[in-house]
C-alpha cells in the first residue's frame, strides 16, 4: 500500500537535522509516496521552538521542492504546534497561520504549564504525572484548530524511565473523553511509531487506545515517523498498518488543505 509519512521535521526545526531537499530525496529513493513536514512551531515564549521558524522561508523551500520532486512525490506543508489550546497566545497563532497556504496541523502537548513533560514530571507521584497531561491533552481537543493530535500519549515516553508504562484502565474515562470530543469535532489522531525507537518500544498511542478509538467511532488516522533525520523516514509503518488494521481501520489519511484523503490499508 502506499505510505504517507505525515509527521516529519527538518532543520526548520530546532531539533531537526536534514534539509528538505534530502528527505524528499531518501522519500523518492524509499518508494514513499508522500511525506507531510511538520515543523514546530510555537507562539509561547517559554517553548523552546518559540521564534526558531521562519514560517516563509519554510513555505518557499516546501514549494521549490514541489518542483523538484512533486512528479512522484506528495509533499505536504504542516506544523506540529506545541500547545494550541493556550487562550492567552491564541490571536497571535491564528495571525501566524494566517499568512502561509498549510495543508495540515498537528496539535502536540510538549509542556504543562511552560514546562518540559521531562522537567514538569519531578517531584510528583505516577498517577499525577499521566493524569494531569491527559488532562492537558483533553483541554487542547476541546479548544483547538488542529488537523489531528499528536503522539497521544507521549508522557510514557518521559515517565517510563522512572514510573514505567501507564495501565490503560486507570486512565479509560479521560481517554474516552478525549477520544469522543476529537470525534465530536471531526479531528483525527495519529499513531507516531517514534515510540519503537524509545524505550517504551510501542507507538504513540498504544494499541488499546487506537482500539477505544475506533471502538468509539474514530475515522481519520495517519501514521508519523517523528523523523528528525531523512533515515527515520516512514520508520516501523509496517508494524503499525497491522496494529491498524488488527483494530479494525481499513483506511489512512493524509491531509491536503486541511482535508482528509483515504488510502486503503487493505491494498
Ligand atoms: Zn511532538
Ligand atoms: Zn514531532
Amino acid at each position: 500500500m502506499e505510505q504517507y509519512d505525515m509527521h516529519v521535521h527538518s532543520r526548520f526545526s530546532f531539533d531537526g537535522k536534514d534539509e528538505l531537499p534530502k528527505e524528499c530525496a531518501a522519500a523518492r529513493e524509499r518508494g514513499i509516496a508522500g511525506l507531510c513536514f511538520t515543523e514546530h512551531f510555537s507562539v509561547d515564549p517559554a517553548d523552546v521552538s518559540y521564534g526558531v521558524l521562519d514560517l516563509l522561508a519554510y513555505c518557499q523551500q516546501v514549494q521549490q521542492c514541489r518542483k523538484i520532486y512533486g512528479n512522484s512525490l506528495w509533499i505536504g506543508f504542516g506544523l506540529e504546534i506545541g500547545e494550541p489550546q493556550l487562550a492567552q497566545y491564541s490571536n497571535d497563532l491564528a495571525a501566524a497561520l494566517r499568512k502561509v497556504p498549510l495543508d495540515y496541523i498537528i496539535g502536540s502537548v510538549h509542556n504543562i504549564c511552560s514546562k518540559k513533560l521531562r522537567l514538569f514530571m519531578q517531584e510528583k507521584t505516577k498517577p499525577e504525572v499521566y493524569a494531569t497531561y491527559f488532562n492537558e491533552v483533553l483541554s487542547m481537543v476541546q479548544t483547538a484548530r488542529i488537523d489531528v493530535v499528536g503522539h497521544l500519549d507521549l508522557m510514557k515516553r518521559y515517565a517510563f524511565s522512572l514510573f514505567g508504562n501507564y495501565s490503560f484502565a486507570d486512565y479509560e474515562n479521560v481517554l474516552t473523553q478525549i477520544l469522543q470530543c476529537v470525534i465530536s469535532r471531526g479531528i483525527g489522531i495519529e499513531i507516531n511509531t517514534s515510540g519503537w525507537r524509545n524505550a517504551v518500544q510501542e507507538p504513540y498511542p498504544s494499541r488499546e487506545v487506537l482500539q477505544l478509538y475506533k471502538r468509539l467511532g474514530g475515522i481519520y488516522i495517519t501514521i508519523g515517523s517523528d523523523a528528525h533525520t531523512a533515515e527515520h523516514l516512514a520508520t516501523d509503518f509496517l508494524r503499525a498498518q497491522e496494529i491498524l488494521r488488527q483494530c479494525g481501520f481499513t483506511e489512512i489519511y493524509y491531509y491536503e488543505k486541511h482535508i482528509p484523503k483515504a488510502v486503503s490499508l487493505l491494498e
